[in-house]
């Protein structure tokens, strides 16, 4: 029995950058640009304004037209998408008042925010509210017990994820998990197993051709196995929410000071 980590955004949140307003050309463009960028159609899904990829995952369309700035390699793409440490070093974790007012859920972004902290990236991540940060991710609700995310655009991480009340009654660890994950894609990790959902899921699909759009991060490896990585598509129910040994040879190769 497997959760999938990834749940649905079905309604437009307040808090949601961007929600609404793209008009149905930029729509068009947006999903054009991914079918070019190697997003099979499957993999590609509209939810009301958003578009989304890999389940959960928005992709603006600001982020849509960087995957395509640079031509060739995924390799390229991966990098276009990452959080730029050059002007980059602290990031601001601000919660909502309704995030904040869920206990398991507040405690679970404590517990993330050490996860990341505890590699010596060449950022920081701090709580919130504060304004003293080169980026912010706002955190907030959700309906449900998934989460979702984005992925980098303009050098910074992305800046919201969504984490669902029903884990509120979760334990610690999952809540952990689901939080540290979101936090992944805000930041540009894929799902190690993209190749194939059901890996983890025990159904799913292929979320994109290998090389296309998702680089293999060198020194980690290129299958997956359910609990292997922290970024699989969906975790088992006795995930620790700690990173686990390959999850923190990626975050050092693509962050590491
Ligand atoms: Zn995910």
């Amino acid at each position: 029995m497997f959760k999938r980590a990834a749940v649905l955004v079905m309604s437009c949140g307040a808090l949601l950058a961007g929600c609404g307003q793209d008009s149905p050309g930029d729509e068009e463009e947006l999903i054009s640009n991914l079918v070019e960028a190697g997003f099979p159609a499957r993999d590609i899904q509209v939810l009301g304004d958003d578009v989304y990829v890999g389940g959960d995952a928005h992709v603006s369309l600001q982020a849509s037209r960087e995957m395509l700035q640079t031509e060739g390699s995924a390799e390229q793409y991966r990098t276009t998408n990452l959080v730029n440490t050059g002007a980059v070093t602290r990031i601001c974790l601000n919660p909502t008042a309704t995030f904040t007012s869920y206990t398991r859920l507040n405690q679970g972004l404590d517990q993330a925010i050490i996860n990341y902290n505890a590699l010596g990236l060449c950022f920081s991540m701090v709580r919130g509210p504060n304004t003293s940060c080169n980026a912010t991710i706002n955190v907030t609700t959700m309906a449900g017990t998934g989460g979702s995310s984005g992925f980098p655009s303009g050098g910074r991480p992305y800046n919201t994820i969504r984490i669902g009340t029903g884990l509120n009654t979760a334990s610690l660890d999952v809540v952990e998990h689901v939080i540290t994950h979101e936090l992944g894609h805000a930041l540009g990790l894929r799902h190690s197993d993209f190749f194939n959902q059901a890996s983890s899921c025990g159904s799913g699909v292929n979320e994109g051709a290998a090389g296309v759009g998702a680089i293999l991060i060198p020194g980690t490896p290129s299958t997956s196995y359910p609990g292997g990585s922290l970024m699989n598509a969906c975790y088992p129910p006795s995930t620790t929410g700690e990173f686990t040994s390959t999850d923190i040879i990626a975050l050092k190769y693509l962050y590491g000071c």
